[in-house]
């Protein structure tokens, strides 16, 4: 028999505790996500009001923000009627008056509010008919058992309208905290860091930083609270990450690709068009190990735009099919796909090899029959879109999956692509373009194996970036002129999202039209493509553009991940502050892929926000990605950049990424120290870090094993 496990004291529903009951407790399930003691007591202030400092009233002003006061309440009264009913009271100190107002809840603030007793009173200082007042203040009555609490920073909570008008406002918030933290002591929120760790940094216990990030008495201690908080939340994801990747090395296994065969030598010896840069060579011996391991792959491969990536994934494939393996190359769009394929079939054909192509375009007898081959094991490489990943498409012996630019891939689709293979689980090589900052790439990936291509093939000149607006466009279309008079070819890049669709494509007509009317036939041809556009429409018009019929390709960002035209010199970015940074910088890349000297020229309205500001100065200042990515990071915050919700483990309370990056890499290492003596966390003071281990993967269970 099993015994019955004993539920968790922090596991009780939240309507049980003192004050709360099913109707505010059903609020607080439904507006915050708080359904247990747990969630509450994990439910962290996101900032918190000093009190022990308080303005004067008379001192106050229409600037005066969120203030805090404190003075005699005199004189309630109720005006209007009606919807514009309220209520005004006056709160004097000694060197003012100021009104209070409320609109709703009157009755209650009536009966509950004392006209002559002292208030500590917070709340913003609006200006209405020349007069300061405050609405709806948090008002708290002075007296003798709140001077004993001795509350110095109140908490403030995430909350919402809905749950304040209901009474739950942050004066109730706090209490309900304060009545659960009475409760708790270590048995319900033991320590779970081992005692080393807590002794190496000084760390208060858990149960006193979370009293701490409650309730702290000063910053000092809010600090500390805080700083433990974060350790452990960015300790126990490293920690996990870095087991996962242990587990995966130990017991995954792998084809192992021993030989170097003929596809190799061949290709290396007779066909290869260039010399590989030390990056290149360098990763492909990072990649040339794994593979030889007899363990899983799982390779993160990182480069610049430019910087010869698919190159590497090439050669990658050769490996496979020297060893009787087939190898599939998916890439987020039809364009890309497409331009792999040709690049790829170029070689493959001089080496014999059978490449396919798939997408959902490819339809009927051509669809079966790359179907059968691919089951049959005759096609060796196939290249394509997320068609690949549908459910039709078996393998016989799939050694080897890539994919490019990985963030628009969500992790369940890589782990369906996983499951089609009968042989079992292929290697897996991931490449992106879109540098990520380091903080960013351990937390996502963490688990992964990461290259890093750092330099860029030789004879590349540094683009050249310059900012410029509407005044400037004679001189910037003059400009072009020059270059395409010798022999060089433009891009002209139009935004277009989503919600604005419309107008977004009227915008790009309109400057496709403007641009013919300078740019006039038959001297110059333009090729325009964009998402409307039927893919084969849209493929005839790369094609020209490619084949040096057309000078200028008017776009949208459909051109934005992997095309190359290494004749193409200038990107012209229209509207640059409607693009995030590392589009621009996945943009620019379009250009400088050739020997000539490349620019990049950002055109952008006069009126600029400061954010829109420092992403333009950032692009013409720096071409180096990291960067960019670090300034992105800096801006957006983790939250918006690409790639985190795929990983569903950036659910961070309180750390931040593009902060706390020094506690990360202290995380990362006292984390690797732990699983390098006790690999499965057996020892006993362990046991903590085994315990949230369990309840981590119990939280994950959908994540799969490719991450
Ligand atoms: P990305 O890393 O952005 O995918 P690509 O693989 O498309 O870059 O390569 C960009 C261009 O550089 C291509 O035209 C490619 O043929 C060329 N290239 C790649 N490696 C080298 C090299 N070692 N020497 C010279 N040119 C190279
Ligand atoms: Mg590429």
């Amino acid at each position: 028999m099993f015994e019955k496990p004993v539920a968790h004291f922090l596991d009780t529903p939240i309507e049980y505790l003192k004050g709360v009951g099913p109707a505010r407790g059903e609020l607080l399930n439904k507006e915050l996500q708080i359904f247990t003691f747990r969630d509450l007591l994990f439910h962290f202030p996101f900032r918190y009001i000093d009190k022990t400092q308080f303005h004067r009233i008379g001192d106050l002003h229409p600037g005066s923000g969120d203030v805090q006061v404190r003075g005699i309440l005199r004189r309630m009264e109720s005006i209007g009627e009606g919807p514009r009913k309220r209520l005004v009271a006056k709160l004097r100190d000694e060197s003012g008056v100021i009104e209070l107002v409320w609109f709703k809840g009157v009755q209650w603030v009536e009966k509950n509010l004392q006209v002559g007793a002292e208030y500590v009173v917070y709340g913003r200082v609006q200006e209405f008919n020349n007069n300061l007042n405050i609405s709806h203040p948090e008002m708290e009555q002075v007296n003798e058992e709140n001077i004993r609490k001795q509350v110095t920073f109140a908490p403030v909570y995430p909350g919402t309208e809905k749950l304040s008008t209901k009474g739950l406002d942050q004066k109730f918030r706090r209490k309900l905290v304060l009545e659960l933290l009475e409760k708790i002591s270590e048995r319900e929120l033991p320590e779970m860091l081992p005692p080393t760790l807590v002794q190496k940094f000084r760390f208060s216990s858990h149960l006193e930083a979370i009293r701490h990030i409650h309730f702290p008495q000063n910053e000092a201690q809010l600090n500390t609270a805080r700083n433990r908080l974060k350790f452990e939340e960015l300790f126990f994801m490293q920690l996990r990450l870095l087991r996962n990747k242990k587990n995966r090395r130990s017991s995954s296994r792998g084809f192992p690709f021993v030989k170097i065969g003929e596809y190799f030598n061949d290709f290396y010896t007779n066909h290869i068009p260039f010399e590989l840069t030390n990056a290149q060579k360098k990763v492909l011996k990072e990649i040339r190990k794994d593979l030889g391991s007899g363990m899983q792959m799982n390779r993160l491969l990182q480069g610049d735009v430019g910087s010869g990536k698919t190159m590497v994934g090439f050669i990658t494939m050769l490996m496979a099919i020297d060893n009787g393996y087939q190898c599939c190359l998916m890439a987020p769009t039809e364009i890309l796909a497409q331009q792999h394929y040709k690049g790829i079939s170029q070689f493959a054909e001089k080496l014999g090899i059978n490449v396919g192509y798939l997408s959902g375009t490819v339809k009927g007898k051509q669809r079966k029959e790359l179907l059968e081959q691919l089951a049959d094991g005759r096609m060796q490489i196939v290249i394509g879109t997320h068609a690949l990943i549908e459910d039709p498409v078996v393998f016989q012996k799939l050694g080897l999956t890539i994919i490019d630019e990985q963030h628009r891939f969500g992790v369940e689709q890589r782990a369906k692509l996983w499951r089609k293979n009968p042989a079992g689980a292929p290697h897996i090589l991931v490449m992106t373009a879109t540098p990520i900052p380091r903080t960013l790439a351990m937390s996502l990936y963490g688990d992964l194996d990461i290259s890093i291509i750092d330099e860029l093939p030789p004879g590349r000149k540094e683009i050249i970036t310059t900012h410029r607006t509407e005044a400037n466009r004679l001189r910037v279309f003059g400009f072009m002129r020059e270059e395409i008079a010798k022999g060089r070819q433009v891009y002209v890049v139009y935004p277009l999202i989503e919600e604005s669709e419309k107008l977004d494509l009227n915008n790009l007509m309109e400057g496709f039209e403007a641009l013919s009317r300078d740019f006039p036939k038959p001297q110059y041809q333009i090729s325009i493509v964009h998402g409307k556009m039927k893919p084969q429409d849209k493929d005839y018009e790369m094609n020209r553009f490619l084949k040096m019929e057309t000078q200028i390709m008017v776009a949208t960002t459909v051109i934005e991940v992997g095309v190359n035209v290494p004749n193409a010199s200038i990107m012209v970015i229209e509207n640059t502050e409607r693009f995030g940074l590392s589009q621009l910088h996945q943009l620019r890349g379009r250009v400088g892929r050739g020997a000539d000297q490349s620019f990049c020229i950002l055109m952008s309205g006069y009126k600029l926000s400061a954010e829109s500001k420092e992403r333009i100065k950032t692009m013409v200042e720096t071409t180096d990605g990291f960067k960019i990515a670090e300034t992105d990071l800096r801006l957006r915050g983790p939250g918006n950049i690409e790639g985190k919700q795929q990983s569903g483990m950036l659910n961070l309370r309180l750390a931040d990424l593009a902060k706390d990056g020094k506690i990360l890499q202290v995380a990362r290492e006292e984390a690797d120290q732990i699983l390098e003596t006790d690999a499965t966390l057996e020892k006993p003071e362990h046991s903590g870090l085994r315990k949230i281990m369990l309840q981590m993967d119990k939280q994950s269970q959908t994540w799969s094993r490719i991450s």
